[in-house]
């Protein structure tokens, strides 16, 4: 393919999670809530997550906010792979996602539609858009339960 025609795949399915997001809403219980904020765009971001009676796999993940089109776009397909997740398989993957964001990883098979977000490297303004949910995805899950639940995290010290 060449660069356009990736640049058309990922524009393509950013929009498609934008405009009809899956995940949108407040999980049922909330067992983890985290408010993100990305002052250099203006997203914002409230994730919910309900996880499994010992707490330690992540049975859902829902997302609120507002901002541009690669955040909310990035929340969405974050919340598609995350259930089913161990907590720890979640951490690996914020990892991992900070990474493919400097161009240094990519996601294996079952979780590869998150490397449509591999086209917002080129663009760096925007990377702290796509890595966001992410972030606030760090904090909900080191945080335990109701001790942030009115604080905004925000990811303007992040690279
Ligand atoms: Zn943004």
């Amino acid at each position: 393919m060449t660069l356009s025609n990736v640049r058309d795949l990922y524009q393509q399915v950013i929009l498609e999670h934008y405009k009809k997001p899956k995940h949108k809403g407040k999980t049922t219980p909330v067992h983890r809530y985290q408010k993100g904020h990305n002052p250099s765009c203006g997203d914002t971001i409230e994730l919910t997550l309900r996880l499994n009676e010992t707490g330690d796999t992540i049975e859902d993940v829902k997302f609120e906010g507002e901002g541009c089109a690669i955040a909310m776009a990035s929340a969405d397909l974050m919340a598609d792979v995350l259930r089913g997740k161990q907590i720890d398989e979640a951490l690996e993957m914020v990892q991992r996602f900070q990474s493919m964001m400097k161009g240094q990883a990519e996601f294996p098979k079952e979780q590869r539609k998150l490397n449509v977000m591999q086209g917002v490297a080129q663009f760096p303004v925007r990377i702290k858009c796509a890595n966001l949910t992410w972030h606030t995805l760090k904090a909900a899950l080191e945080t335990a339960s109701s001790a942030s639940l009115e604080e905004f995290i925000s990811n303007e010290k992040d690279d």
